[in-house]
This record gives C-alpha cells, sequence and structure tokens, in this order.
C-alpha cells in the first residue's frame, strides 16, 4: 500500500515589541533571570493587563503579508493549564475570535509555485522557561519567568503540507516574511521562532484525515525536514504491521534524529477555554488596517520580481540575493555604487557569498562594505584594474580598509597598458614559441588563447586584455 503524507505546522513568533503584551517589563532576551516582571506578568491577584498597540500592529502586519482576514473584533480567551514556569496558571491566548483569518504563504518548489493556506493567525502571551539541570541527580529545576508575557503570533497552517522538503520551504518563506516585516528575529536556534509538527499519513486517494501525532522541541528548519522524515517512517511501519497511529505528542531529539513520546494529547476541552475578563474586546477599523498597510515593506517575493525585471538578473539569482534582508539590501547598495547589476550579481553570487560561508559568518558582518565591493567593481568597469587582478584585490580588501588606488599602487596592481613595454613582451613570447607561431599561422587560430596565457603569465595578469588582444593579434597576423 502506498502512503502521503499530510502535514499542518503551528509556527510561533516572538514579537520584537520593547515591552510585554500586557506589561510595561521589557521584553528583551538575555536579562538577569527573573528580573523582567511584575505583578501582572506575575499574576499576582488583582493585577490589570492592559494590551500593547506595537503587538497588535505586528500582527496586523503579519496577516497583511499572507493576504489574511482581519478579525474585526476579536477576544482575548484564558488557557487553563498547570505548568511551573506559568506563574497564572493560564497563558492568555485567543481562541474562537482570533485577530487573523486565513491567507496563504508561497514558495516556490523545483520550479513549481505552491501556496499552503492558513487557517489563522493569533496573538498570545509566552509562557516562561525551566532551566533543568544537565544531570537529575545535580540539582534542582529553576524557573526563570522573565520570558512570561512576551508577546507571540501564532500562525496555524492547513493540513496541506505534503512532504517534509515542503515544510522546509514554507518555514523558510515564513522567515523571510517575518524578517522583512522586522516583526521577528527568525532565530530558531534561540527559540524566537518555534515549530510544532503535526503528521498523519493515510493511503493515496483517502481523502479523510488520519489520526495525527505533534512533533515538539524543533529548533531549526533542517531540523523539522528531518523530525517529520522520521515520523513518517514510523507511522507507516506501524500501519504496515497492523499496528494504529496513537494521537500524542513526540519530543524529537537532534541528537539522533528521532521522535520520542512526550504526552497525550490533550483536547482543547482539557484547557477550559473562557474569555479574559480583565480584557475587552479588540476591535480593529478599517482606518488602523490602512495605517498599517501604509507602512508594509517590500515582501520578500514582490523583491524578487523587481530584481528580475529591474536589473535583469536570472530568477535563480534574485531568490538567492533575497534570502534574507540584509543580503538584498547589500546587493542593491553595490549596484548603486557599481551601476553595474549583472557584476554586483556574480561578485556576490560567488567571491562574497563563498567568503560568508568559510567564515560562517552573516552579510552584516562581513569585512568589504557595499560601497567598497561597489568602487571594486567600478574599477573593473574602468579597466583600471583587470578581472583577474580584480580577485587579487578581493584578497586583500578582506583585511586592509585603505583606499583602493593606495592598494592597488602599493601592490604594483594597475594593468600593463602601455602599448610598448606589452609589444617587447610579445616579441619575446613570438621568439620562444616558433612552433606554435607556425602552427597559427598555418590556421590553428585557437592557439591564440595560448599566446594570451603567456602574455598574461609575464605581466602575472595584469595585461590589459583588450590592447594586449590587439596587440597580439596584429602581431601574430604579420
Ligand atoms: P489541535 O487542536 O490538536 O491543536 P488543530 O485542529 O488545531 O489541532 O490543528 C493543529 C494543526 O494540526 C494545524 O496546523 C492543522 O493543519 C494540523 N492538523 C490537523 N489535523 C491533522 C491531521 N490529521 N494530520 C496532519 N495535520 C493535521
Ligand atoms: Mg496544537
Ligand atoms: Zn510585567
Amino acid at each position: 500500500m502506498n502512503y502521503e503524507a499530510v502535514i499542518g505546522l503551528e509556527v510561533h513568533a516572538q514579537l520584537l515589541t520593547k515591552s510585554k503584551i500586557f506589561c510595561g517589563c521589557s521584553a528583551h532576551f538575555g536579562q538577569q533571570p527573573n528580573s523582567a516582571t511584575c505583578p501582572v506578568c506575575l499574576g499576582l491577584p488583582g493585577a490589570l493587563p492592559v494590551l500593547n498597540k506595537r503587538a497588535v500592529d505586528f500582527a496586523l502586519k503579519m496577516i497583511l503579508a499572507v493576504g489574511g482576514r482581519v478579525g474585526k473584533q476579536s477576544v482575548f480567551a484564558r488557557k487553563n493549564y498547570f505548568y511551573p514556569d506559568l506563574p497564572k496558571g493560564y497563558q492568555i491566548s485567543q481562541y474562537d475570535k482570533p485577530i487573523g483569518v486565513g491567507g496563504a504563504i508561497s514558495f516556490i518548489d523545483g520550479g513549481i509555485a505552491k501556496s499552503i493556506n492558513l487557517t489563522r493567525i493569533h496573538l498570545e502571551e509566552d509562557a516562561g522557561k525551566s532551566l533543568h539541570p544537565e544531570n537529575a541527580s545535580q540539582g534542582y529545576t529553576r524557573v526563570d519567568v522573565n520570558r512570561c508575557g512576551t508577546p507571540l503570533i501564532e500562525i496555524v497552517s492547513e493540513p496541506d503540507i505534503r512532504t517534509p522538503h515542503e515544510a522546509f520551504l514554507y518555514l523558510h518563506a515564513l522567515k523571510q516574511i517575518v524578517e522583512y516585516l522586522g516583526i521577528c528575529d527568525g532565530n530558531m536556534e534561540e527559540g524566537s521562532l518555534r515549530c510544532d509538527a503535526n503528521v498523519s499519513i493515510r493511503p493515496i486517494g483517502e481523502t479523510t484525515l488520519g489520526t495525527k501525532t505533534e512533533v515538539k522541541n524543533l529548533n531549526s528548519i533542517r531540523g523539522v525536514e528531518r523530525a517529520i522524515t522520521y515520523e513518517i517512517g514510523r507511522q507507516i511501519a506501524v500501519v504496515s504491521s497492523g499496528g494504529k497511529v496513537v494521537q500524542q505528542t513526540l519530543l524529537y531529539n537532534d541528537a539522533d534524529g528521532k521522535c520520542y513520546p512526550m504526552r497525550s494529547k490533550e483536547e482543547s476541552h482539557d484547557y477550559r477555554y473562557f474569555p479574559d475578563p480583565d480584557l475587552v474586546t479588540l476591535c480593529i477599523d478599517d482606518f488602523w488596517i490602512a495605517e498599517v498597510a501604509a507602512s508594509q515593506p517590500e515582501l520578500p517575493i514582490a523583491r524578487r520580481e523587481r530584481f528580475v525585471s529591474n536589473y535583469g538578473i536570472p530568477a535563480y539569482d534574485a531568490e538567492v540575493l533575497t534570502t534574507t534582508l540584509q543580503l538584498a539590501d547589500y546587493f542593491e547598495a553595490v549596484v548603486e555604487h557599481c551601476g553595474d547589476a549583472k557584476l554586483a550579481s556574480n561578485w556576490i553570487m560567488t567571491e562574497v557569498l563563498a567568503r560568508l560561508k568559510d567564515q560562517q559568518i552573516d552579510i552584516s558582518e562581513f569585512a568589504i562594505t557595499p560601497t567598497r565591493l561597489g568602487e571594486l567593481i567600478g574599477k573593473i568597469k574602468a579597466k583600471a584594474i583587470t578581472g583577474k587582478i580584480a580577485k587579487d584585490l578581493f584578497e586583500l580588501m578582506l583585511s586592509d580598509s585603505r583606499d583602493l588606488d593606495v592598494i592597488i599602487s602599493e601592490k604594483g596592481l594597475a594593468p600593463v597598458t602601455d602599448s610598448g613595454d606589452l609589444k617587447k613582451l610579445i616579441d619575446k613570447i613570438i621568439a620562444d614559441h616558433p612552433d606554435e607561431v607556425a602552427r597559427y599561422r598555418e590556421g590553428k587560430t585557437k592557439l591564440f588563447a595560448f599566446f594570451v596565457g603567456q602574455l598574461m603569465k609575464a605581466t602575472q595578469g595584469k595585461a590589459d586584455p583588450e590592447t594586449a588582444g590587439a596587440l597580439l593579434k596584429a602581431r601574430l597576423d604579420e
């Protein structure tokens, strides 16, 4: 029997607001444990939550970016459960009236455009963090409640994803959108973007959904892909041997690539959801929506398309160059400084990205600023250096921030354009290679490249290609 997988993802994105969602405490990551707290986020009796407008703006940005519908009247609800890192005993979330409904996230999978529908986007607060000892016999689990009340949006997809790779691409696209919007830093390793994967299988052709499991503890996009791959295999093995998939929550372990049972799945009625009596209905009017819409930045897909149409670069290059907002900005800054998008794209796609990979750094940490790379490309275009020498100069620029002209003259990198000097070298090459000259003159014109190579060797790559080529040809054809 052949099975297909059915996958739905729930993604939590931590919003980059300064303060928490219902109090004025700092939402900044990495503060002294338990220092950023107050009666509201600790859930002390009598404390009252007040909604952070910026968190709502950010949620609206996401809803508009994915083409979702804004819930004009959304309601905060208490989701009751006990956990040591949740001092209130409930989490303020949204239940049947979320702030966002529908929308979709699109991506390209092997040249095919795909779109995954969203069920909803809602606002909620985060819980705190339990810090477990490395070894159970050593000490206690400690609780840091700084994270309590940090604003989150939860983005829930329809069960429209069919392969682990689609899940990977979906998450990649989602991460790009929140980063472009500037509402979340998208860091899965640090937990500011978290994903739970819901997985089931069914015989191909079947239309009803199978029993799902929910995989948690996924802290990289590759990890999500691997965990889902494992879980699909496990479910197929269970069903093929006559068993039944049990609905449960699993924890993924990246070290061995396997999923382990964590708890049997709770149902929504276990949470005793009810509207939070301390918060009024959140009403969003058209004016508010229009205001957010007017502040939306250009999104990844639009930027990719503009790179192709404005700069005439291939779609693949545009996709790579728009991977992150910073890289896209870097590219455009280089183009601005050198006026040549194709050269800018080639240099970034090859030399720059290779260095970033070697040094395992981000474009924001790269030693060569876009202005300087633009200048370098400008020098090639102005024939102030040859293409070959430009690579050497680029290498030097990684650790030398002096003016390019200073480096060029100090290292003797300027091209040899003087025809007198070049002619002398050409004469010597002709004298040293009588056989090749004879064959060339008998019609083996392919040998021309050989002579150019010799001349480049004699000038350490500094012969100006145009002048050199013309002089060589003239001499050979004499
Ligand atoms: P729960 O109440 O268990 O959280 P939901 O119906 O809210 O379940 O769905 C949560 C996520 O699981 C959504 O992303 C949804 O698309 C996905 N999902 C629902 N049913 C299935 C299924 N049978 N197989 C795979 N994913 C599913
Ligand atoms: Mg769930
Ligand atoms: Zn607080």
